[in-house]
């Protein structure tokens, strides 16, 4: 079943779901995509309809975050459970390695997706990672990558260069020999070892976000989403918006 929040499509998947999910993509010869929204994601997408209207043709939209679970319970919809964007993304490469299906990283820091890289080896024997990109590169570089992933044809496409680029990049890119492509966010920098991920009660109880600003403090620039989150909360339950 699909919500319909903030003018945006958000399905009500549990965790287990969202892997049956991917299953499905896989088989299908044709590409997919699925996005990891989350609070911040909801507010930018209400100011950038390209945005919105990639979150809408996605294949499937998870709600990767307790406080936007709560958020759309509370305004009527039904969402069974938060789907957090990393661990999707480590179901899916475990089904990778079960079922050898390659995988292509794009995104982070040279050193840091160099480092995920290998410590997804580690977690998953036996993965085929068949190429690597760092996410900060010029449009002749981008060229570069996009031949090299046409040439390589991963069954997934991990995209890590935060939200809404990841989201953007992946649906312009559509037309890639990729089965299933999925926006991760920092999820390179937790796996990489870079950032650690927040203690899980603190992830249970939604502190996850501010876990990342005590890890790095640059981050309180971005605060500014969450009283504008909760205006709309608020304004679609007085049905202003
Ligand atoms: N990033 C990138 N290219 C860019 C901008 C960002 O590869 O042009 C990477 C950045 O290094 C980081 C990730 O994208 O690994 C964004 O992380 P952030 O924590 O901001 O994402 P969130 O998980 O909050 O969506």
């Amino acid at each position: 079943m699909i919500c319909m929040m903030f003018g945006l499509k958000i399905d009500n998947v549990d965790r287990k779901e969202a892997l049956r999910y991917a299953e499905k993509f896989f088989e299908e010869d044709r590409f997919h995509y699925i996005v990891t929204l989350n609070p911040e994601g909801v507010v930018i997408a209400q100011g950038n309809k390209i945005f919105s209207s990639v979150v809408n043709d996605a294949d499937l939209v998870v709600a990767d975050g307790s406080w936007l679970v709560r958020a759309v319970n509370f305004l009527g919809g039904a969402i069974k459970e938060r789907v957090a964007g990393i661990d999707l993304l480590l179901d899916i490469l475990n089904l990778c390695k079960e079922r050898k299906y390659s995988v292509y990283l794009l995104g982070a820091k040279e050193g840091t997706i160099v480092s995920a890289k290998k410590r997804l080896e580690d977690m998953f024997p036996g993965i085929k990672i068949l190429g690597f990109h760092n996410g900060y590169f010029d449009a002749e570089e981008e060229a570069r990558i996009v031949e090299e992933i046409k040439f390589l044809k991963p069954y997934f496409l991990v995209v890590g260069l935060g939200m809404p680029k990841q989201e953007i990049w992946i649906n312009r890119h559509r037309d890639l020999p990729v089965r299933l492509a999925i926006g991760v966010g920092g999820s390179f920098d937790v796996i990489s070892g870079n950032i650690p991920r927040a203690p899980y009660w603190m992830q249970v109880i939604g502190l996850e976000w501010f876990y990342r600003i005590l890890k790095d403090p640059k981050r309180i620039k971005r605060l500014s989403f969450i009283p504008r989150f909760f205006l709309l909360v608020l304004k679609s339950k007085l049905g202003i918006v």
